[in-house]
């Protein structure tokens, strides 16, 4: 049926990919819906049109090839997509997402096959609402939207970064369940200021330099005032807008719609979620930390201020936990009284002298704790990682920046360098580390830990607002899934294979705080997770 209740069958049904089963239609189902003749004669399984998916899958020669197939798949046969995606999580998530996505997107005009999602451009200001109205689903519970300025550390990519809202809700439907249908990817098309593309003649997005001020105000806007007329259920999700936009919109919109912005909180908590573990390694407590960040933009602050959240938490005064947190930019050390600071940077502004550089910084503060997050590669050199391992048995060493051509260091050079003192998590993938006959398992600090079990948790309490203490209780949650075992490889994430449970486990701790009413807090457990698996959209015929 379609959304007016019509039947649909023939031909339309093989070419819309959410009614479409390709061979997997029955017997009967030929025959009901006139598709006889419209089909090779053999039925197949799901389970047998995945097998074919995946010996076809592993014989394309590059990820970008890869992610191509993939999103044909996407594009003909949306169950079985999600049904690959899901059963194949740990190979898929690389390639639909980091570090492959970040590739996607920098060729996102030449692999340009079908239109995915809703472009909004400066153009339409003034009938935004109009747009809306014309995306064919009215349940929307999701919406991802960015204005492709910062796409992962590859900077100002223009309409190209829609390949980020397009995976990140894709991860939504098969990390946590959200139904594909509720989700919109949405592209806010401002302009771009990366030249290569103003000149490229086949580039898809406005051609023209990026509005600001009061005009680029405006038209967010209007965008988010037209997504409350038409989505009012939807949380909206801010991403890979530059620094200074994603921390004032957050700032603007936080207390008046359902939103948040996942470099900022989403980061901050799988963060908090990977210290947590790491001081089960270590034996300590958060608030025995010391943390110093390279990179002071987005990433940084929104990481540093749930570390204050969760310090205060535990019972450190807000100013002495502020004190644990210290910034390195580009310029140098943060501290008291430097030059033209931006208002984000000041909160961790402390009284010390000016240092100019990473290892001077370690050297004289003697963190536990190193988190790259400066879009900056090979960043933690030697002489810095034998710094980190000369202060502290166990450093922890975070290289979060994406995708892996940016992270400040290596797994093998964090693990080498340390002398496999260190406890590491990556932004991107790494794969085992062997040194001396030990195995170090490293941990991908990937944010698809928390932002579906986020959007899971917070439709499924019908909250209206995303606080800080929704990703201070979906961090714990996803601590609490890692075990005495993963500890001892090294791994301070639980595996992806089990995703949807963490999702869920996410989702449950979001619900009781997102729930201003309280009544959620006082069901059973169990009871919530069996509301939220029966919400879950399940690939199969
Ligand atoms: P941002 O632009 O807001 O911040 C970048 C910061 O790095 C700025 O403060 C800048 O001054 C600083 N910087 C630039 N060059 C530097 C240098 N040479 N030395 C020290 N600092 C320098 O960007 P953001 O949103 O904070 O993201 C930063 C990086 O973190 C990106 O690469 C992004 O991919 C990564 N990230 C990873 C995750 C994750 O793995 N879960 C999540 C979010 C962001």
């Amino acid at each position: 049926m379609d959304q007016e209740g019509k039947r649909i069958a023939g031909a339309e049904l093989l070419y819309d990919p959410r009614t479409n089963k390709g061979t997997g239609f029955t017997e009967q189902e030929r025959d009901a819906l006139q598709l006889r003749g419209l089909l090779p004669p053999r039925v197949f399984t799901l389970e047998q049109q995945t097998a074919r998916i995946m010996n076809n899958f592993r014989r394309q020669t590059s990820d970008l090839d890869k992610y191509i197939f993939l999103g044909a798949l996407q594009d003909r046969n949306e169950t079985l997509f999600y049904r690959i995606l899901l059963d194949h999580i740990e190979e898929m998530v690389p390639i639909i997402y980091t570090p492959t996505v970040g590739e996607a997107c920098k060729q996102f005009a030449d692999i340009f096959r079908r239109s995915r999602g809703l472009y909004v451009s400066a153009k339409d200001a003034g009938r935004v609402e109009e747009l809306l109205r014309n995306w064919p689903e009215r349940d929307v519970a999701v919406i991802v939207v960015t204005d492709g300025e910062r796409i992962l550390g590859l900077g100002d990519l223009g309409t190209n970064g829609m390949g980020i809202p397009i995976g990140k809700l894709a991860l939504y439907t098969v990390c946590a369940g959200i139904p594909p249908e509720r989700c919109l990817p949405v592209m806010l098309d401002v302009g771009t200021n990366n030249e290569e593309l103003l000149r490229d003649p086949l580039y898809l997005g406005l051609a023209q330099k990026r509005i600001s001020g009061s005009q680029y105000d405006s038209l967010v806007d209007e965008f988010i005032q037209a997504t409350q007329s038409v989505f009012p259920k939807a949380l909206i999700q801010f991403e890979d807008f530059a620094n200074r936009n994603a921390i004032r919109l957050l700032e603007k919109y936080r207390d008046r719609i359902c939103c948040f912005n996942d470099d900022i909180q989403g980061t901050a908590a799988v963060a908090l979620a990977g210290v947590y573990s790491a001081t089960r390694i270590q034996r300590t407590k958060l608030v025995d930390q010391t943390f110093l960040f390279l990179g002071a933009g987005s990433a940084a602050t929104g990481i540093a201020d749930l570390l204050v959240t969760a310090m205060c938490a535990e019972g450190l005064p807000e100013q002495q936990a502020r004190r644990r947190c210290w910034l390195v930019d580009s310029t140098g050390l943060v501290v008291k009284g430097r030059d033209r600071l931006a208002p984000h940077k000041v909160a961790y502004a402390h009284d010390h002298e000016f240092l100019g550089d990473l290892l001077s910084a370690v050297r004289s503060l003697k963190p536990t704790a190193l988190i790259g997050v400066s879009g900056q590669p090979k960043t933690f050199t030697r002489d810095v990682l034998e710094a980190m391992a000369a202060i502290n048995d166990t450093p922890i060493v975070f290289a979060l920046s994406n995708p892996t051509s940016k992270a400040e260091c290596t797994a093998e050079e964090a693990y080498r360098w340390t002398n496999g003192q260190a406890v590491f998590a990556g932004g991107s993938p790494f794969p085992p580390v062997t040194i001396d006959g030990r195995t170090f398992v490293p941990g991908q600090g990937n944010n698809v830990y928390i932002f579906p079990g986020v959007g899971l948790g917070i439709m499924a309490s019908g909250a209206s607002r995303v606080t800080d203490q929704v990703f201070l209780s979906a961090a714990r949650a996803l601590a609490d899934q890692v075990s005495d075992e993963h500890l001892a490889e090294g791994r301070l994430y639980p595996p992806l294979n089990s995703i949807r449970d963490v999702s869920i486990a996410v989702a449950t701790s979001v619900m009781k705080v997102a729930d201003r009413s309280g009544r959620l807090c006082k069901l059973p457990q169990r009871e919530l997770e069996e509301r939220l698996k029966a919400l879950a959209y399940v690939p199969s015929y």
